[in-house]
C-alpha cells in the first residue's frame, strides 16, 4: 500500500514539451481519475509514474521512496492498457501467472494469487481458455487478473473499458469499484468517459495540455469549477455560455447581464461596472416557461432522449444558442416562443482571464 507524491514532474520528448509541472498528493488507497482533451499528456503521466517514460525534471515518490532511478519492475505498481497485451499462444491461467513466475515466484504461491484473482473477476470458468476464445469483457478482466496477482501496492489504468461495448462497460465499472473497496489499493485512472470518472473517482484531476487545471472531488468540480476550461469539459451537453457584462459591480453581489436581461451573483470579487464577463449555467439549472422576468427565447430544436429532452433556444434579438433540460414530457414547437430563468445561485461567472468570479 502506498500513496505518491508528484512535484514539478516534466516531461519532454526532444524539443516537445508534454507536461510542464505537475504537482499532485496522492493518499493511499485513493481512486484518482485522470480526464483531459485527447493529448494532454495523460497517458504520458502513467507511463511516467510505472517507469515506462523517463521524467526529464522533478521527483516522483512512490510510499516514502523516491523513484525516478528505479525501473518499473520494481516499484510496486501494476498498469492495465486498453489494448489488452495478453498472450494469444498462453491459456488465461498463464497469462495471470506469467509475471510472478517471471519474479521467481513459488508455484503454490502463484496457483494460490492466480485463482484468488480469478474469484475476484468471476473469471474461474475460463482458467484454461486462450484469449481468442473470450469476449473483450473478459479478456479485460484477465488484463486486470494480471495485474492483481502481482499485489501491487498502485494500480495504473488508462481507459481500460474504452473497447467495451456500452452495457459491458457499466458492468466492468461498477466490478472496478467494488475492486478497489476490496483491495483498497491505490488506483491511478485515465478516462475520457465522464460517468467513469463522476462515479470512480475519489478525486478527478482536470488535465490540459500539460498542466493541472483542477484537482477536487467530482461534484466540488462540476459545482465549483475554478475555471473556464473546468466548467466546460465536465458536463454533458457541456455547461452554457454566454458573454455578459457587469451592470453593478460591487464586493458581494454583481448584477451581470445579456440583452436586456440581468442576474444577480454572490461574489467575493470587486468588479468595474462594464467588465466583459463568459456567464455559464448548466442545462438543468434552466427553466423555460412563461415566468414573469424570464428571458425571451426561441425554440430551434428538440431532442427526446426518453428519460429527458433536451430543448435548443436562442435568445430573442441574438445569435446566443442554449441548452436547456427538460421533463420529458413538456411538449415543445420549433419556433415556439418562450422564456427562460436560471436557479437563483447557479449561475457562474469567469472574468477575461476565465477565471471563477466567486
Ligand atoms: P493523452 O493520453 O492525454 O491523449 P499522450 O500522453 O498520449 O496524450 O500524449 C501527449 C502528447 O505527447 C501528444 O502530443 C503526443 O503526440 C506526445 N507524445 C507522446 N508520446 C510521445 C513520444 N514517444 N514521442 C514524441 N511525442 C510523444
Ligand atoms: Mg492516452
Amino acid at each position: 500500500m502506498a500513496g505518491l507524491q508528484l512535484t514539478g514532474i516534466k516531461k519532454s520528448f526532444g524539443d516537445v514539451k508534454v507536461l510542464h509541472g505537475i504537482d499532485l498528493d496522492i493518499a493511499d488507497g485513493e481512486f484518482i481519475v485522470f480526464v483531459g482533451p485527447s493529448g494532454c499528456g495523460k497517458s504520458t503521466l502513467l507511463r511516467a509514474i510505472c517507469g515506462l517514460e523517463e521524467i526529464t525534471a522533478g521527483e516522483l515518490k512512490i510510499g516514502a521512496r523516491l523513484v525516478n532511478d528505479i525501473p518499473p519492475a520494481q516499484r510496486g505498481i501494476a498498469m492495465v492498457f486498453q489494448s489488452y497485451a495478453l498472450y494469444p499462444h498462453m491459456s488465461v491461467f498463464d497469462n495471470m501467472a506469467f509475471g510472478l513466475k517471471l519474479a521467481g515466484d513459488e508455484k503454490g504461491a502463484t496457483r494460490n494469487a492466480v485463482m484468488h484473482a480469478a474469484k475476484v473477476l468471476h473469471i474461474e470458468p475460463l482458467l484454461e481458455r486462450k484469449p481468442k476464445e473470450l469476449s473483450g469483457g473478459q479478456r479485460q478482466r484477465v488484463a486486470i487478473g494480471r495485474a492483481i496477482v502481482r499485489k501491487p501496492d498502485v494500480f495504473l489504468f488508462d481507459e481500460p473499458l474504452s473497447n467495451l461495448d456500452a452495457s459491458l462497460r457499466v458492468q466492468m465499472r461498477i466490478e472496478l469499484a467494488n475492486l478497489h473497496r476490496e483491495l483498497r489499493a491505490t488506483m491511478l485512472y485515465v478516462t475520457h468517459d465522464q460517468i467513469e470518472a463522476m462515479t470512480l473517482a475519489d478525486r478527478i484531476v482536470v488535465l490540459n495540455a500539460g498542466r493541472i487545471e483542477q484537482v477536487g472531488k467530482p461534484l466540488e468540480l462540476y459545482h465549483r469549477p475554478d475555471n473556464l476550461f473546468v466548467a466546460g469539459f465536465l458536463g454533458s451537453p457541456r455547461m452554457n455560455f454566454f458573454k455578459g457584462s457587469v451592470r453593478v459591480g460591487g464586493h458581494n453581489n454583481l448584477t451581470v447581464g445579456i440583452g436586456d436581461a440581468t442576474f444577480d451573483v454572490d461574489t467575493t470579487r470587486t468588479l468595474a461596472v462594464g467588465t466583459e464577463v463568459t456567464i455559464g449555467a448548466r442545462p438543468e439549472h434552466i427553466t423555460l416557461g412563461d415566468n414573469p422576468g424570464g428571458v425571451p427565447v426561441e425554440v430551434h430544436a428538440v431532442e427526446h432522449l426518453g428519460d429527458v429532452s433536451y430543448i435548443y433556444v436562442t435568445v430573442a434579438g441574438s445569435d446566443v444558442p442554449l441548452v436547456v433540460r427538460s421533463a420529458p414530457d413538456r411538449e415543445w414547437e420549433i419556433g415556439q416562443k418562450t422564456a427562460l430563468t436560471i436557479a437563483p445561485g447557479w449561475l457562474h461567472v469567469f472574468d477575461e482571464d476565465g477565471r471563477a468570479c466567486r
